[in-house]
């Protein structure tokens, strides 16, 4: 034998065909559905752009933005403090094409049916892409609303927080194209509890609503602390009050924010989480002085809906991979998504998926008419509802979906690990699960009318008699206060999936409603994989397989 033909140990095959280049959006028959059901079908190109460079260029600057983590200089070479953190390029191309496509100010530019939804559509593409990006994007977006509450701030900072230019230098936004935004809330004794927030703020001259403040104190958790300007909150003698801290000063010099170190995180791995300082930081005032609170939440809630979409995209990211790879993996001679217990595992997943998807849409529709009092009180409640439990759903999905793959999935050239890391911090982030369940019990006994709006959109369950059953069973669970905090878990996972169930019926697409309510509400498994007999489980792979051609 000649030694070359020694050298020569196998062949490869029974491996699976790349997915790079995917259009992510042509790919995903129920995100179609969904955007053109509440109204977005006029962003369909747009999408469908989207998709191409979420499947494509995003998706490698997405491998590398990970490898190469962000790098705090805190230093320059001569000893003056600098406070920068340095990205990869990657990650840059990755916040300026999302910039540029209106991630951050879509639905504030262009307020038209659909937006919110058509805007919930790109950051559901992004996001399987790279999610950590999404953080200050996310940010941008969410602060609108709290800024506009302060009209002097509003009119000097809107205009470059809508423009859709990306510009990452590190200069007073005067001189900048475009501007991103960050929010820091969390200090050390308390997270939650901000209430126990100990951070001051001295008014510089008369002080109160749009005026000038110096604040000082500390930030434990501050991400993407490359903003040009931050939501934040410190007490006056009035209460604790909401504060834009740009990072620099009306007057152009350095503002008093200072970088301590980066979080070493889990996941997240492209964005910078800091912890930061503020030693008489300039900030301007926004809103009523001590509603603090209040004024921060109208940025909060849209920080929660993305948490909402940014799980279902880490979900329906992952859903692709393992339908893919089972769709072309052989064992035994049969590929996997031909052989009955991996077909009941993928189904589940994508029964799952999609349900997340619907929720995420419902609010999205929810938000494109909060100016129907009864949208936003249901806007209101299932904004707490939704991120609660689909950010619980996304990291054992991911994980499962993971599986699917086998060795494949554990190792990082795949995206898998990627996901697996990133899917807890949405549940963490901007109020964790107990804290979300607590806001829905906050919301049922401040604000009237939530849960009329909540059943209001139940209805009978669309004349499916389980469905029905399900919401008189949480009606009774609601009409008993006793130890509600306890139950508060459960009362929110049962309005989730109600919703989800109704949301999937009104679709129409009975294989996929039929399979929902057998399993979430009927059903007695516990893990993924456990769908009843009589399941529709090709016609759900079907839907979900990424088809190539
Ligand atoms: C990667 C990352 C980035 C972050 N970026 C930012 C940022 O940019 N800006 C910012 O302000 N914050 C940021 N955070 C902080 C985050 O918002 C907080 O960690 C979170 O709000 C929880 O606060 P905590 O860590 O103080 O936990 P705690 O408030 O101590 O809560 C601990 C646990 O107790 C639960 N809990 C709280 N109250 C109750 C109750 N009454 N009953 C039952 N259970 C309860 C919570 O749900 C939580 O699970 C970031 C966090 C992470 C992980």
């Amino acid at each position: 034998m000649k030694p070359s033909l020694h050298a020569e140990t196998h062949e490869v095959f029974n491996q699976v065909p790349s997915l790079d280049g995917a259009n992510l959006y042509r790919l995903d028959l129920p995100l179609q559905e969904w955007i053109r059901r509440y109204d977005g079908a006029w962003a369909h190109e747009r999408l469908s752009a989207y998709g191409a460079l979420a499947g494509g260029a995003l998706m490698q600057a997405g491998f590398l933005a990970n490898e190469n983590k962000p790098v705090f200089k805190s230093h320059d070479r001569y000893g003056n403090r600098i406070d920068l953190v340095e990205f990869h390029p990657a990650y840059h191309e990755l916040m300026r094409t999302a910039v540029e496509h209106g991630l951050p100010s879509l639905p504030w530019n262009d307020p038209r049916a659909g937006a919110h939804v058509a805007r919930a559509g790109l950051t559901y593409m992004h996001s399987q892409a790279e999610a950590a990006s999404g953080c200050p994007l996310t940010m941008t977006f969410a602060a609108v609303p709290a800024i506009r509450l302060q009209p002097n701030v509003a009119e000097q900072w809107l205009p470059k927080i809508l423009a859709t230019e990306y510009d990452p230098r590190n200069l007073p936004m005067e001189q900048k194209t475009g501007v991103t935004i960050g929010m820091a809330m969390t200090e050390k004794q308390g997270g939650t509890d901000v209430r126990a927030n100990t951070t001051r703020a001295y008014p510089i001259g008369l002080g109160g609503p749009g005026q000038g403040y110096e604040l000082v104190g500390h930030k434990w958790f501050c991400s993407a602390p490359m903003c040009d300007a931050f939501l934040t909150l410190a007490y006056t003698d009035k209460g604790l009050s909401c504060f834009l801290l740009p990072r620099h000063r009306p007057d152009g010099t350095r503002n008093a924010f200072y970088i301590q170190r980066l979080k070493n995180k889990l996941g997240n791995w492209a964005n910078a989480s800091s912890e930061v300082e503020y030693r008489g930081a300039f900030a301007w005032m926004l809103g009523e002085e001590g509603r603090g609170v209040p004024t921060i939440i109208e940025m909060v809630a849209m920080t929660r809906f993305d948490c909402m979409v940014g799980s279902s995209s880490l979900m329906r990211q992952a859903l692709t991979q393992a339908a893919h790879h089972c769709a072309h993996r052989q064992v035994g001679g049969k590929l996997l998504a031909d052989q009955p217990l991996m077909q009941n595992v993928l189904a589940d997943l994508a029964l799952e998926s999609e349900a997340a998807l619907a929720l995420c849409m419902r609010m999205g529709r929810a938000l494109d008419h909060a100016h129907d009092a009864q949208e936003d009180k249901f806007a209101r409640l299932v904004t707490a509802v939704g991120k609660y439990w689909i950010c619980k759903r996304a990291p054992e999905m991911i994980y499962e979906a993971s599986e699917c793959m086998g060795g494949a999935g554990y190792v990082e050239e795949t995206i898998m690990p990627r996901l697996y890391r990133e899917a807890p911090v949405n549940s963490i982030w901007e109020g964790s699960g107990n804290v979300q369940c607590l806001d829905v019990l906050r919301a049922l006994s401040k604000e009237p009318g939530v849960l009329d709006a909540l059943f209001a959109e139940l209805g009978d369950g669309h004349g499916d008699a389980r469905l029905k059953a399900h919401i008189q069973r949480l009606k009774a669970d609601f009409a008993d206060t006793a130890d509600i905090q306890y139950r508060a878990r459960q009362l929110t996972e049962d309005m989730a999936v109600a919703l989800q169930a109704k949301l999937l019926l009104e679709a129409g697409n009975a294989t996929v409603s039929d399979a929902f309510i057998a399993s979430r509400l009927e059903g007695r498994g516990r893990v993924y994989g456990t769908l009843p007999r009589g399941v529709d489980v090709e016609a759900l792979l079907a839907r979900s397989t990424p088809n190539l051609l």
